[in-house]
């Protein structure tokens, strides 16, 4: 069986990715392998996901995939966007990096908000391949739901009325912003 390494250490992340690829292949985690995650030193999404895939792919011999995604919000002139993960870890968590973004917003009528996901996926011959999802909506007043990961309790998509964390997650999954890069990369190679 063919397989790929999902440069992630996010299970809610892995999972998605893992579901939109092929069954033919075997979905291998850097946790298995024990591999860390490498420093986030991009300035962008798409520097960023090819800095993870070009570092995890050192270490096996087979296809490599990798996102980086995170929550760009008007209001906060698009922040945390690539910071998103540092943001939950610098509040204790995501809970608390949702009570801040909230309170943040109190006051604020413009709740727009956009998921976006770069996704890169480098070959064993070393090509890499890098698209992009953007999914808009916008921030709720509440943190509702608990299904998802991350932000999920507090993103409504547009044209729904339900964050993505009341969302059932084969619903999400179709819909979001690693979808919208992993069908532009379906477009590009067999996965
Ligand atoms: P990074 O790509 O490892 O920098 O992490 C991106 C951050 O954005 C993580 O903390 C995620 O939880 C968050 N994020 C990315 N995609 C989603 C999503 O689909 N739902 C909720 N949060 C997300």
């Amino acid at each position: 069986m063919k397989k790929i390494l999902i440069g992630t250490h996010n299970s809610g992340k892995f999972k998605e990715i893992a579901y939109l690829i092929s069954k033919k292949y075997k979905k291998i985690s850097p946790i298995t392998l024990k591999i860390k995650s490498p420093k986030e030193t991009g300035k962008t999404f798409i520097s960023n996901s090819r800095l993870k895939v070009r570092y995890f792919s050192k270490h096996v011999e087979y296809p490599v995939i990798c996102d980086d995604s995170g929550l760009c919000i008007k209001a906060l002139k698009n922040k945390p966007g690539i910071y998103s993960a540092r943001l939950a870890k610098k509040h204790g968590g995501f809970f608390n990096a949702m009570k801040f973004i909230l309170k943040k917003l109190k006051k604020e009528k413009n709740r727009n908000a956009t998921f976006v996901c770069s996704l890169s996926y480098k070959n064993k011959n070393g090509k890499i391949i890098s698209v992009e999802g953007k999914l808009q909506g916008n921030i709720s007043y509440k943190i509702l739901g608990k299904k998802g990961f991350g932000y999920d309790p507090i993103f409504i998509p547009l044209k729904k009325k339900i964050t993505f964390g009341q969302m059932p997650k084969f619903k999400k999954i179709k819909l979001d912003h690693r979808y919208l890069a992993f069908k532009k990369l379906r477009k590009k190679i067999k996965i």
